[in-house]
């Protein structure tokens, strides 16, 4: 379906939970969060529902995320069910990679595609002080396991904090050069949880580039994809950047967001939301609460102008 600036929209991101075993510093309250109530999340069959809806309005793509998808219960069911919707193309996962080695075989043979898997250090106290609690060998493990199994291609995004792992940019660019996996660099955004000091850890992506000038721009073969990809001269992987800030990509934008608590985000800069259990109970058909928020989407967002209202949700609310 096109929305009203006629962007096609044909990608479905869903957060299964707001829960998580890691508590990083720029996403999670220390303390975590109050647990909501059961029946204030979204069931299984409900998410199916949203999916198999969307997929009738032109969604063929959807990624799983949260919260950490893989604490969710049911989850590889839900794969499952969606795998079964056979207008969806391509079915991703966002994870911490925390869980990833004991789930990866059972996600791939329920029908995942593949996994994004962020990691923002490989320095083991660097990774357990940003996340307030991780094991990296946990996440370097699934990353082994998710290759094994076949869920491919394999992407690690990383959160750029400017003091906190600009040193190790080189070690993520060079792991492109000998492994065919993609590091994404994304912008630290200025979002609930980081809205306060993400301006002053905030770097540019532009820095990737000032470090590496032989990093050759890859044509952009993956429509609707927000990074851009530059390859090392024979490197067997990517490197992408992800500049939400700098150079925002809402002209290409394909998405709407579904949070754990059953609201679509059109835009994730926006506080707009459109709640689906409300509007369902007024006898409105998901169908065309799907078509409301296609066509609500703002043209773009507003983070750099003055009037900005920071948006109050933090990433693990939204479905990062
Ligand atoms: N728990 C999973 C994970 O960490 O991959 C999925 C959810 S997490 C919210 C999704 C992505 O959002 C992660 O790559 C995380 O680094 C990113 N993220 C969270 N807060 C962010 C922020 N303020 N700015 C930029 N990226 C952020
Ligand atoms: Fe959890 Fe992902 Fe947020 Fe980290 S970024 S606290 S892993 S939801």
């Amino acid at each position: 379906m096109l929305d009203s600036i006629g962007r096609k929209i044909n990608y479905l991101r869903i957060s299964v939970t707001d829960l998580c075993n890691l508590r990083c510093r720029y996403c999670m309250p220390e303390d975590g969060l109050c647990k909501k109530d059961h029946k204030d999340i979204l069931r299984i069959e409900e998410i199916e529902d949203i999916v198999r809806e969307s997929a009738k309005i032109g969604i063929d793509k959807v990624r799983i995320t949260g919260g950490e998808p893989l604490i969710r219960r049911g989850i590889i069911e839900l794969v499952e069910k969606i795998s079964r919707i056979k207008e969806i193309k391509d079915i991703a996962m966002t994870t911490n990679g925390i869980l990833l080695k004991k789930y990866a075989r059972a996600l791939k043979d329920a029908g995942l595609n593949r996994v994004n898997i962020s990691i923002d250090t490989f320095d083991k106290e660097k990774y357990e002080k940003i996340t307030r609690c991780g094991n990296i060998e946990d996440v370097l493990e699934g990353v082994k396991e998710a290759r094994k199994v076949g869920l491919a291609p394999i992407k690690l995004n990383t959160v750029l904090m400017g003091g906190f792992n600009d040193d190790e940019i080189n070690d993520f660019v060079n792991l492109t050069m000998k492994e065919n996996i993609d590091v994404r660099f994304i912008e630290l955004m200025p979002l609930g949880q980081a809205s306060t000091w993400a301006k002053e850890n905030f770097i540019p992506n532009t820095t990737i580039l000032d470090r590496f000038p032989e990093l050759m721009p890859l044509c952009k073969d993956d429509k609707g994809s927000p990074a851009k990809y530059y390859k090392l001269p024979n490197g067997k992987g990517r490197v992408g950047l992800i500049n939400p800030i700098s150079n925002h990509f809402c002209s290409s934008c394909n998405r709407i967001r579904v949070t754990a608590d059953g609201k679509i985000k059109p835009c994730l800069h926006s506080n707009y939301e459109i709640n689906i259990r409300s509007l369902l109970e007024e006898s409105i058909k998901l169908s065309d609460i799907l078509k409301l928020a296609i066509e609500s989407k703002p043209k773009e967002h507003t983070i750099n102008d003055l009037e900005y209202e920071p948006v109050i949700r933090n990433m693990y609310q939204i479905g990062g």
